[in-house]
């Protein structure tokens, strides 16, 4: 048997259609740029997306979650530089219309050159603002201009004292929070690599002064483990430290993973100093330095961030998992033909759907007894049923979309109150009694 890695995205994007992860946006108008739906199975996977990086990160002793507002006071982007900042240099070519970013297309950076026809007649580069603005209230005048929220870590800095005093922590403590972003990127791509509207996940960690970055190789190590915890292959992943600093870091390194378009970034982890307390300190008028009661101390904490996406991540994910084992066969005639399975070897926790139930014929005897074990896992975990084709097809429907185990009820099922319990990845078979079930796969999910 050969098994073969995912070459190129395009197959992840016909599985992910074919089979309910993710769709094209407002697809039967034609569908809207970069914006992408998650169907059944996708929204599924992302729930468990978001609970591994959140349960990892709230569950310690010293971090709080927060569920900040999308749209926050305008000064709020005043102070943290994205009014003024947070722009790409833009180049439209003025013979195909392609518009694209100067500062990471290849053939403009070196050769002065249009990405899509070649062409020399480009304009100027502008600077182009990533944020979307829209108006609150009803009157629509340059006073009522908000922004919808191009990062959700403006929310914990303005959020810092009402969680640190309403929870009571001490520093070094960190604030979590996961929402939706958005930028008007001017190259999106890559499925939902690059999109404009996005969730992320991301974590401030406030320090003490001093000890910025003892806490900063901290986190940088975390965050690889975490990946790593979760099933992506160590081979896969890279750590990219930033050549050029952005105006409030002291320090700064992604995490990258290798996508079929090469290593690209995932996730961020950043030493921000205090620039982001002292700006919004400025700018609001209101001191957020922290007081430590039991030593007298007062001091502006530095913070250590960590960001990755959520979709970015649910790719990596998917990427990582997707593989097809090809197993090739010689007939007595000499006839070699193909087989492959193909398999999405997501992590159990991750995986949509845990465990499927397959009835081993149609019939109401074998039907209806596989309904109630359906029903009888679904208090615990999330399930399918599928009782349309033979039991081979069903299996590797099942492995394709990465369900750690399919259940069969067959003609013995009444007689020995027992199912078939497979294993996706080994494909060992075991015959587990229904009163034991939903402890077996349980403790199945865990030891995975
Ligand atoms: P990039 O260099 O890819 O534009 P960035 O350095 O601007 O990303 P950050 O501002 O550090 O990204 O955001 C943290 C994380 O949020 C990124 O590592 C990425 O996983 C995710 N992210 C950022 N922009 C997008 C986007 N347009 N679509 C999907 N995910 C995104």
């Amino acid at each position: 048997m050969v098994v073969k890695t995912l070459q190129d995205l395009s197959t992840l994007v016909g599985l992910s259609k074919r089979r309910g992860f993710v769709f094209q946006s407002s697809e039967i108008y034609g569908g809207l740029g970069s914006c992408w739906d998650y169907g059944p199975l996708g929204s599924l996977m992302k729930l468990n997306v978001k609970r591994a990086w959140w349960n990892t990160m709230t569950r310690r002793s010293d971090i709080v979650g927060l569920d900040a507002a999308i749209l926050m006071h305008p000064m709020v982007w005043k102070a943290s530089g994205h009014v003024d900042g947070f722009s790409d240099p833009l180049v439209d070519c003025k013979d195909c219309k392609t518009r694209f970013r100067a500062d990471n297309t290849e053939s403009y950076i070196e050769h002065k050159k249009c990405p899509n026809c070649g062409s020399k007649n480009l304009s100027e580069e502008r600077n182009f603002n990533l944020m979307f603005k829209t108006t609150m209230g009803p009157l629509e005048d340059s006073a009522s201009v908000v922004y919808l929220r191009p990062e959700t870590a403006q929310g914990h800095f303005v959020n810092f004292l009402n969680c640190q005093q309403s929870s009571r922590y001490k520093i070094p403590f960190g604030i979590a929070a996961i929402g939706k972003s958005f930028r008007n990127e001017i190259t999106p791509g890559n499925f939902i690599f690059r999109t404009r509207e996005f969730e992320q996940m991301e974590m401030q960690y406030f320090v003490k002064p001093g000890t910025d970055e003892e806490f900063f190789n901290e986190w940088k190590e975390r965050r690889f483990a975490f990946y790593q915890k979760y099933g992506i292959k160590k081979e896969n992943l890279k750590f990219k430290p930033h050549e050029k600093l952005a105006h409030y870091a002291k320090a700064a390194v992604d995490i990258e993973y290798k996508f079929p378009m090469g290593f690209s970034e995932l996730e961020g982890i950043h030493n921000r100093g205090d620039f982001d307390l002292s700006q919004h300190a400025k700018f609001s008028g209101k001191s957020l330095d922290y007081f430590n009661e039991a030593t007298k101390e007062k001091f502006l904490p530095y913070v250590i961030e960590t960001a990755v996406g959520c979709d970015r991540l649910f790719l990596a994910f998917m990427c990582d998992a997707y593989r097809e084992e090809v197993t090739t066969t010689t007939d007595e005639a000499g006839k070699t033909s193909e087989d492959i399975r193909v398999v999405l070897g997501l992590h159990p926790e991750i995986a949509p759907i845990k465990v499927c139930v397959l009835p081993l014929s149609k019939k109401e005897e074998l039907t209806i007894p596989a309904m109630k074990i359906r029903d009888q896992l679904a208090e615990e975990f999330d399930v399918q049923y599928d009782e349309t084709a033979s039991i081979g097809k069903r299996y590797r429907r099942q492995d394709e979309i990465g369900t750690p185990y399919c259940v069969t009820v067959d003609f013995e099922t009444a007689n020995d109150g027992s199912v078939t319990v497979r294993h996706r990845d080994k494909m060992t078979q075991d015959r587990v009694k229904i009163t034991e079930l939903n402890a077996y796969v349980a403790s199945g999910l865990r030891n995975f």
